[in-house]
């Protein structure tokens, strides 16, 4: 009898046999990972970049 946990790549949806020694799960390979971790950081990025008047400081400066 085979019941061996199968896992679902949460990155490409790929089913996969849990292996305890995939050090990438829940996700079915490295890539999948790192992929998932990039759009991670891409949210990041994401971060609504208003252009800010900064005071030039060397206008003081000069002043
Ligand atoms: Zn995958």
């Amino acid at each position: 009898m085979t019941n061996k946990p199968k896992i679902v790549c949460p990155q490409c949806g790929k089913k996969d046999t849990w292996r305890s020694d995939n050090k990438y799960r829940p996700f079915c390979s490295e890539r999948c990972k790192l992929i998932d971790l990039g759009d991670w950081a891409d949210e990041k990025h994401r971060v609504p970049a208003e252009p800010v008047d900064f005071p030039d400081e060397n206008d003081k400066n000069e002043q």
